[in-house]
């Protein structure tokens, strides 16, 4: 009857509807096929970036951070340490002890970056950071040490030395006037004299990924590669100095920088971006740039839900076909929301109790997709992640002439952190895309602060060889 021929179009719409949002997750699903080709091309753009003739125009950059060997366990001393550019904006003391009782002693105090100092002027930013070492000092009691300062200064940097960094362009949420083409060590320098109030010691400006590289190092020499898998995304490893044409030297190596975030800014990725990456991409504070990032970082991830969800909600499948304030608000879904989201121990009631934290009204329904969206977005991320790692450790075992390399990587960054599977699909597409490489990942404990402070002792070190 009339009944039974209603219960029918429901079910029938339904159907339809689940197709439609099955048609536009698989958008974001990647074969293991497509996945050996996005490694393929990052060992293309890394070979670029590595080689004189196509250096200018290579979209991964692959800097040279003059940094030439991990720990040895002899650096000591008592260091500052500046962490900008990740999710926090600290000041540290580090304790450095060497010898039999080896020890790292930290103190550390988080300091906010108000967005109007993030996007207002370069002197602003430099104040303002000066501002906050100030206070770390008088904090500590040792406003009249003269200490040794490393910058860990998580943006792209061409260093000329250890104590140099010419910022090639801002990322992440920094847009500060002033300071690309500038470096960034004499911004600071010339904050510092500005204040006329202490006299530091920059020694060295340290790239994050190079902290985390070098703090896992300290405890573990198969330590040659550092990945952030955070608000932004980065990698860095021991390359071997003949493969550096930019830098004279072929003896040894040096760890390179390699800003892969901006893999993919020459259309190689375009056939794998779907148009909810272009959408955040197009309305980020730097279209066009660090593509790669912006599909598999934290401060992008949430813009991709939200994009996604917003179309879905226009086409009737989502928040009865309502799109709310909070929906249009860029940037809600930080990774901690995700994070929780995804979480297998919580129940739909906790996800909707999230989503309504969040301002969104939602369905036991609506709940269901947005976990899914959330966990199409995140696994993508996560193996994106791993082929680009695959190419590394990959370079590096044919650098070295080796059928089989067991090697570790240091890594930090909350995404990698927090998420509930980030991780393990990353390892586990990592073993499938090199098979020949046996990957083991250490998680740094605040890397930015301790490997600033190895790489400003050695600096130290040798600065003093120099002298003398
Ligand atoms: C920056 C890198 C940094 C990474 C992780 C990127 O946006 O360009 O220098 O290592 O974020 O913080
Ligand atoms: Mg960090």
């Amino acid at each position: 009857g009339k009944g039974a021929a209603m219960v029918t179009a429901v079910a029938y719409r339904l159907a339809e509807q689940s197709r439609q949002i099955a048609q536009i997750l698989s958008e974001f699903s990647l074969t293991t096929e497509q996945l050996l080709e996005v490694k393929q091309r990052m060992k293309i753009e890394i070979q670029n970036g590595l080689s004189k003739s196509t250096q200018d125009t290579a979209t991964v950059k692959m800097l040279p951070t003059f940094v030439r060997s991990t720990p040895d366990g002899t650096e000591h001393g008592d260091f500052l340490a500046l962490d900008l550019g990740g999710t926090n904006f600290r000041v540290l003391l580090v304790k450095i002890r060497s010898g039999k009782r080896r020890s790292v002693e930290m103190h550390n105090k988080i300091y906010a970056i108000p967005l109007e100092v993030m996007q207002g002027t370069g002197e602003e930013l430099f104040d303002h950071i000066v501002h906050c070492i100030s206070d770390f000092l008088d904090y500590m009691g040792m406003k009249n040490a003269r200490l040794p300062l490393g910058f860990t200064f998580s943006f792209p940097c061409r260093q000329t030395s250890l104590d140099a960094g010419i910022l090639v362009t801002w990322t992440k949420g920094f847009k500060a006037t002033d300071c690309e083409g500038e470096d960034v060590v004499g911004l600071l320098r010339d904050a510092i004299k500005r204040r006329e109030e202490f006299d530091l010691d920059v020694v060295a400006v340290v790239n994050d990924t190079v902290g985390t590289m070098m703090t896992c190092a300290y405890e573990e020499p198969t330590c040659e590669v550092g990945l952030i898998a955070g608000t932004g995304s980065n990698a860095c490893y021991m390359e071997e100095m003949k493969n550096i044409e930019m830098i004279e030297g072929d003896e040894g190596q040096m760890c390179v920088n390699m800003e892969w975030g901006a893999f993919g800014d020459n259309g190689c990725l375009d056939d794998i971006r779907t148009e909810y990456d272009r959408a955040v991409d197009d309305f980020s504070l730097n279209p066009g740039k660090q593509r790669y990032e912006k599909m598999i970082s934290g401060m992008y991830l949430g813009e991709i839900v939200r994009n996604i969800l917003i179309d879905m909600t226009k086409k009737g499948f989502l928040f009865r076909g309502q799109i709310s304030e909070t929906l249009k608000t860029r940037s809600i879904f930080e990774t901690k929301f995700l994070s929780q989201i995804e979480s297998d121990r919580l129940a739909l009631l906790q996800v909707r109790s999230i989503l309504q934290h969040l301002g969104l009204d939602s369905t036991c329904d609506d709940s269901i997709i947005v976990k899914e969206v959330c966990g199409t977005v995140s696994r993508r991320a996560a193996q994106l992640c791993g082929a680009g790692m695959a190419a590394v450790v990959d370079k590096i075992r044919e650098n070295r002439g080796l059928d089989h390399l067991d090697i570790t990587v240091g890594v930090d960054g909350t995404l990698y952190k927090l998420h509930p599977h980030f991780s393990l699909i990353m390892h586990q597409t990592v073993k499938e895309l090199a098979p020949n490489c046996n990957v083991k990942f250490l998680l740094s404990e605040d890397g930015s602060g301790k490997g600033a402070a190895l790489i400003t002792a050695v600096g130290c070190r040798l600065r003093q060889e120099l002298n003398s």
